[in-house]
């Protein structure tokens, strides 16, 4: 049985989400994912770490922690900040709804989140941060067929 772990945790600055982002691909590599798997896993964690980024610190200072987990052929993914929160968590997951719709947002973000992993799920609070929790499941017998 497969058991693995990974903590990161960084600025959210715009220049560590590349790196955020292609630190998670790297770590799922072990369990054999398909191009378009792993291309699904770095959009969401792109999108969650560029939400941290520009909504949760509106562009101060802050951290962003990353933690994975590979538990069989599974990747968990939480994501989570101590920034600002969001004060109405269904409106903000609706599609095209955006609390910036002047910086050029589409509103998506979360929205891709939930279409390109297995599982998805976010918790916030005012004040206090937000957390997102998400997983994907590798199953590279059929991914790679
Ligand atoms: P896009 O992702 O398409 O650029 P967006 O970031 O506005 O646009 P979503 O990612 O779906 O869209 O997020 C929806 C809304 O939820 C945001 O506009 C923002 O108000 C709120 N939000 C999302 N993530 C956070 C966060 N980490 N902290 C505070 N607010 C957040
Ligand atoms: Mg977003």
């Amino acid at each position: 049985m497969i058991k693995n772990y990974l903590k990161l945790q960084f600025y959210a600055l715009p220049r560590n989400q590349a790196f955020a982002r292609d630190a998670v691909a790297a770590f799922c590599l072990e369990l054999n994912p398909s191009l378009s798997a792993l291309s699904d896993v770095k959009t969401a964690v792109s999108e969650a770490v560029t939400n941290c980024t520009v909504h949760a610190y509106g562009g101060g200072e802050g951290l962003v922690t990353v933690e994975c987990e590979i538990e069989e052929s599974v990747l968990h993914i939480k994501i989570s900040d101590e920034g600002k929160g969001i004060a109405d968590l269904n409106q903000a997951v609706q599609p095209f709804y955006t609390s910036a719709p002047s910086d050029e947002r589409s509103g998506m973000g979360f929205t891709i989140m939930q279409t390109f992993m297995d599982e998805f799920k976010v918790d916030s609070k005012r004040g206090e941060g937000t957390v997102v929790y998400m997983s994907k499941s590798f199953n590279s017998e059929v991914e790679n067929a």
